[in-house]
């Protein structure tokens, strides 16, 4: 496809059937409202609309929309599709209900800003199915200590590895292949206090700042280093394990405690 625009990370879908199977995987309840970030040519639209759901499909590129509009005319009618033209990051969603579900195949080069961004809202969705790279959905699903984003995930959500996109899925094909990622159960209050969030983030990233060092060294940016080796004794943790070793539960902990 030549019009493809690699700064955007277009990479579109090529088979419906592809696209059924990630709004199956989704398990959407009927009638669902959805917000898809990036619509391209309307694969995935097409297979959320067909199934019931009311869409608000929103694309960067203005030059998809008119096609789009010309596709979806009889929905955009009926009210169950709302195109938005814009960056995601930066339109306004209010439009959207307080249990809206995301369902996108997202531009890889915002895949992590993505998560992040729409985890720790306070108009969080109560569901997330992404098309992302397979290694980024291996790492967050089936290596639930190793990484901060492993951990950032779950703090708020079940995540579910549901199926491997191959990258001859998509025109242009990408270099790598693909996985849904769906992340169920998304809960409104992972933490009582937006202070509470804010201090658990610093402490996950610091813990996680040098790869190799020992957990006390990482976290001597941020608290004593004797405190931290007395609050990871008070956790039964050992002196010098590493950030890659603790489990969400030991994340919690660890945070809660380092705050008292
Ligand atoms: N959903 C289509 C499909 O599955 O065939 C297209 C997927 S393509 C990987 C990503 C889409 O996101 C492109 O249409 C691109 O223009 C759009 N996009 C990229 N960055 C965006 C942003 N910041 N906000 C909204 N849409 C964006």
């Amino acid at each position: 496809m030549a019009f493809a625009k690699k700064s955007l990370g277009q990479n579109f879908l090529m088979h419906a059937q592809t696209a059924q199977r990630i709004v199956e995987a989704a398990e959407l309840p009927e009638r669902a409202v959805v917000l898809e970030i990036g619509p391209g040519t309307g694969m995935l639209t097409s297979a959320l609309l067909t199934t019931g759901m009311s869409v608000v499909a929103v694309e960067a590129d203005h030059t998809l929309i008119p096609t789009l509009e010309e596709r979806f005319a009889n929905e955009v009618a009926e009210g169950r599709l709302r195109l938005v033209q814009g960056d995601v990051r930066s339109v306004d969603l209010s439009i959207l209900p307080e249990d809206y579900h995301l369902v996108a195949n997202i531009p890889y080069y915002i895949t992590g800003e993505l998560l992040r961004m729409f985890l720790s809202r306070s108009q969080k969705p109560r569901s997330m199915t992404l098309l992302v790279q397979k290694e980024v959905a291996d790492r967050i699903v089936r290596d639930p200590k190793g990484s901060l984003l492993s951990i950032a995930v779950r703090v708020y959500g079940t995540p579910i590895y549901r199926f491997t996109v191959p990258r001859g899925a998509f025109v242009p094909a990408p270099k790598v292949d693909s996985a849904v990622l769906s992340i169920q159960n998304i809960s409104k209050d992972a933490f009582p206090t937006q202070a509470e969030e804010d201090w658990f983030f610093a402490v996950l990233r610091t813990g996680f700042g040098h790869k190799r060092k020992q957990l006390v060294k990482n976290l001597e940016a941020l608290v004593p280093r004797g405190e931290v080796a007395a609050v990871l004794k008070s956790l039964s943790l050992p002196e010098k394990v590493r950030a890659e070793d603790l489990s969400l539960h030991d994340w919690l902990s660890l945070a809660q405690t380092l705050r008292n």
